[in-house]
């Protein structure tokens, strides 16, 4: 049925986020919208799972334990296979330092914690 066709955009977006609620909250709006989500808790896994999925788009929870978020976003920008992924950074601290810092590091978009629904979908639609 072709209803069931335009439920899913075909579009992948790796999730990265240690916060369960929010990793919960993310997944679940993009679904809703109907792109796959794939979750990833833990930053340490995220270039193996980024290479194997090729994701359309990374969000990218900045405070991770581990690993920074920061230092993935540059790991992910040098990586010639997903260099062109974009990737829309998601983190509580909202100074503008830290949003330069961030667009610095390569993320092409930002949003702040607490997010709202509709901007978040609205930089996801922006960046796929
Ligand atoms: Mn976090």
């Amino acid at each position: 049925m072709e209803w069931q066709d335009n439920m899913s955009s075909g579009k992948a977006v790796l999730v990265v986020e240690d916060n369960e609620l929010n990793l919960r909250l993310f997944c679940d709006l993009l679904t809703a919208h109907g792109y796959g989500a794939e979750p990833v808790r833990d930053g340490r896994d995220v270039m193996a799972r980024a290479a194997a999925i090729k994701p359309d788009l990374i969000i990218m929870d900045i405070q991770l334990p581990h690993v920074s978020g920061m230092d993935l976003i540059a790991a992910l920008k040098a990586d010639p296979q997903l260099s062109a992924t974009p990737i829309l950074a998601v983190t509580a601290y909202a100074g503008r330092d830290d949003e330069q810092r961030i667009r610095d590091a390569g993320a092409e978009a930002y949003i702040s914690k607490p997010i709202s629904v509709i901007r978040f979908i609205e930089a996801v639609s922006r960046l796929v």
